[in-house]
């Protein structure tokens, strides 16, 4: 989610909730049917401290993870077998797809008269519940395999082993981790289903029970207890990295550029990237820009896929601000919603916008060898924010330009980020630059770039020069310049 499209849910949620207390209080409501929020968060605290309310968490969390730990193997491995075993895969398959559409709940009164409302009736109907997911997640993850890749390593005598453990599993990480996440979500949902439907013990029985007794605000308590629970599970970063290598060269004998990136950005953060000169930096930007694919792994943007740029969400400026010369600033910023054939007026007005926000309001119709070094990059920057992309990526963006000018742009990007609230990446050589922007620093290793450390910036905000000879940041710069040196050395 947007942090804007959070707000407003955050807003929305909110204003209903006083909505409810306010008529609560005033005595609009049934007290009995729908008690006052502050009454149910009071219930909730109560809960929390009552030792049989944990023990039933407990239970159900066990009969989850219980289910969950037999569902996944199992139900990969049958994924595997029907993708790979093409008869019994041709066979199998139309049946699969028909059980997956059938509504599982309406199987839960025959588990109950085979198992009883015992903790093993749970688990088989949560078993039963999330395999199909998993079976379907393990098909489309084989079929997501590149067939090329495979031969390759098998003419350089790759055995079957090292086949699946070199190019299956890298490959189909991304789809593995989406479907066990959906399973999850299956999953606590069977077994609260049971639980509410026939069970002693539970969470879900305790919802059923205090339904049963009218008692409000336990069970208002306990549906936002678990609300919570599915929120952490179904919640997912902005930009997700998961396993990614990059290797240059389509032979064995290819340069190894990335190994095994995983990395998670959630929305709003401010990441720099620093790493040894060819360590994969430019790499791994071009790989989330969606400007090539990756050799393994996948980049995910808001649970999607990057295969190609996606300029709406992801917004990208290089080192050099690559202005069209024959363009003036205004029109430099408008070009990509020109390629995207938005009305001149409109697109006008937000260029002139975003050259605002970028300082350079009074400069709309110069040309850019009238602009300095600076102004070139800030034009750039108002262009790769015009689209209104959740994701900035920035490739040492100041290199080119003088130290107080860098030291400005710094200080501006800081307020275009604390007023726009871009997810960003940025890369850059300068460690005084990485810690004095950035939420947080990951250091790649020198070639193949692998993440070395990932260091949390605890510096308050916003920023200010004299925070740069402060005691934490000396101590942050040198963790970092630790493994630089290293690196660099060997
Ligand atoms: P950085 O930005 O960290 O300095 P790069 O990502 O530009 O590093 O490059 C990482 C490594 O990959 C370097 O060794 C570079 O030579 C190699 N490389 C980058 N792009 C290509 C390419 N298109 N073809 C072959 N090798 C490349
Ligand atoms: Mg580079």
């Amino acid at each position: 989610m947007r942090r804007h499209e959070r707000f407003i849910v955050a807003a929305g949620v909110l204003g209903l909730l006083g909505l409810w207390e306010a008529l609560a209080r005033l005595g609009r409501l049934d007290a009995s049917l729908a008690p006052a929020p502050s009454t149910i968060l009071e219930a909730l605290g109560r809960l929390l401290r009552r030792p049989e309310v944990l023990q039933s968490l407990g239970v159900t969390a066990w009969e989850a993870l219980a289910a969950f730990v037999i569902a996944v193997p199992v139900g990969l491995l049958i994924g595997f077998t029907l993708a790979e075993v093409p008869g019994l895969g041709g066979l199998l398959r139309p049946l699969v797809n028909f059980l997956f559409g059938v509504p599982k709940s309406i199987f839960l009164p025959v588990f109950i008269l085979v198992f009883g409302v015992s903790i093993p009736q749970k688990i088989a109907f949560g078993v039963f519940t999330t395999i199909f997911v998993l079976i379907m997640g393990g098909i489309a993850a084989v079929q997501s395999v590149p067939h090329e890749l495979v031969t390759v390593s098998r003419v350089y005598g790759a055995t079957r082993l090292q086949i699946i453990r070199e190019i299956y599993l890298p490959a189909m990480a991304p789809i593995l981790l989406e479907s066990a996440r959906l399973g999850m979500v299956f999953n606590i949902t069977a077994v609260l289903l049971c639980e509410i439907y026939g069970a002693r013990d539970g969470i879900g029985y305790r919802i059923a029970a205090w339904g049963e007794n009218l008692q409000m605000p336990q069970l208002y308590a306990a549906l936002v207890l678990v609300a919570v629970v599915a929120a952490a599970v179904v919640t997912r970063p902005l930009v997700a990295i998961r396993g990614v290598s990059q290797r240059f060269g389509a032979d064995g004998a290819g340069v190894l550029a990335l190994d095994a990136i995983d990395l998670d950005i959630p929305d709003g953060q401010f990441v720099s990237v620093v790493g040894p000169s060819g360590c994969g930096k430019s790499t791994l930007l071009s790989l989330v820009a969606g400007l090539r694919a990756p050799s393994s792994g996948a980049v995910l943007c808001d649970g999607e896929t990057i295969t190609a740029p996606m300029p709406r969400k992801v917004g990208v400026i290089f080192q050099e601000a690559n202005l069209l010369p024959w363009l003036s600033a205004i029109d430099n910023v408008a070009f990509p919603l020109k390629l995207r054939r938005v009305p001149k007026g409109e697109r006008l007005e937000a260029a002139a916008r975003m050259l605002a926000l970028t300082g350079l309001a009074g400069f709309e119709s110069r040309l850019p060898h009238q602009l300095s070094g600076g102004m070139k990059q800030r034009v750039a920057i108002a262009r790769g924010l015009v689209q209104n992309p959740a994701v900035l990526l920035m490739d040492e963006p100041f290199a080119s330009l003088d130290e107080q000018t860098r030291m400005v742009l710094g200080d501006e990007l800081l307020r275009i980020w604390s007023e726009t609230r871009k997810t960003v990446l940025f890369v850059t050589h300068s460690l005084n630059e990485a810690v004095y922007l950035a939420d947080r620093v990951v250091v790649l290793s020198a070639r193949p770039g692998r993440v070395v450390d990932d260091v949390a910036v605890d510096l308050a905000r916003p920023r200010s020069f004299a925070m740069t000879s402060s005691e934490r940041f000396g101590i942050l710069k040198d963790r970092i310049w630790q493994h630089i040196k290293h690196a660099e050395r060997r």
